[in-house]
């Protein structure tokens, strides 16, 4: 077998740092076999300026919605951007591609090797069947008027079959609930079902209108969901945070990958 020995001002190996003494021995593949001493590792070592280091992994991204960078207006508070992102996310198939590109090439060339991405339609399947990363695609769901949840979920699995039936080994694609201003009491439990072990994602407790809304029925949100016409009178604040108040319905042994947490407190 042929080996190739890198050497650099550091290795990360992921927990800790090693000197330059260290080299980092990897198979034609690229697959790692070894970090040994320089003194033990012979001729032919590769020597670069920097780190040495795994690949990135990008845990939440929006690839599909890449064309819109530098046309949501920046700090206007969740509420405003929520429905600014809903106004505004059209644009020809063409430029959604070109942007989409871009960005993949952009992750890849800063070192990202897996992400976790956010999908809400199956534009972004063609950029990732040529894709050099790994993709988990987290198929949104989203529903806050109750009666309407199986009709969502079954929006959602048109998506997800799409993703599916495209998977390469480079991809895997889970159901997600979007976030807990945004989805209902049984589409929760719908999801719960439908993700049993699964990797999934939710966005969490990202303003404190989120956390009014659990807490009292009050807060920003009320005004988004009477802009939209979505008549929330099916739901009841539990007094409790979003993610005291959403966590209870995932009882599958899901992995949840929680995003944002800005409004977390520690218990
Ligand atoms: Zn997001």
């Amino acid at each position: 077998m042929h080996f190739r020995k890198f050497k650099a001002n550091n290795i990360f190996t992921g927990t800790n740092f090693l000197d330059s003494e260290m080299v980092l021995v990897t198979d034609n593949e690229g697959i790692i076999h070894d970090i040994i001493a320089t003194k033990d590792a012979g001729g032919n070592i590769e020597v670069f300026d920097g780190i040495l280091t795994p690949g990135f992994i990008n845990a939440h991204c929006h690839l599909e919605l890449s064309h819109l960078k530098n046309v949501v207006p920046e700090g206007t508070g969740l509420v405003q951007f929520v429905q600014q992102v809903m106004t505004k996310r059209g644009a020809s198939e063409e430029e959604k591609l070109n942007a989409m590109k871009n960005a993949e090439q952009e992750l890849y060339e800063s070192g990202a090797v897996a992400v976790g991405d956010i999908c809400n339609t199956a534009d972004s399947i063609s950029i990732k069947q040529k894709s050099n990363i790994y993709w988990h695609n987290f198929v949104e769901v989203s529903g806050f008027v109750d009666t309407a949840a199986g009709k969502r979920l079954d929006d959602a699995k048109i998506v997800l079959d799409k993703f599916q039936k495209a998977n390469s080994k480079k991809q895997k694609s889970t159901l997600s609930p979007h976030a807990p201003y945004s989805v209902s009491k049984t589409l929760f439990e719908k999801l719960n079902n439908e993700t049993i072990q699964q990797l999934i994602t939710i966005h969490n407790q990202e303003c404190l209108a989120e956390e009014e809304l659990y807490k009292n029925k009050t807060g920003g949100f009320l005004e988004l969901y009477k802009n939209f016409g979505i008549d929330i009178g099916d739901f009841h604040p539990t007094g409790k945070s979003s993610l005291q108040s959403f966590l209870p319905y995932f009882t599958n042994n899901q992995s949840i990958i929680s995003v944002h947490n800005t409004f977390i407190k520690k218990k």
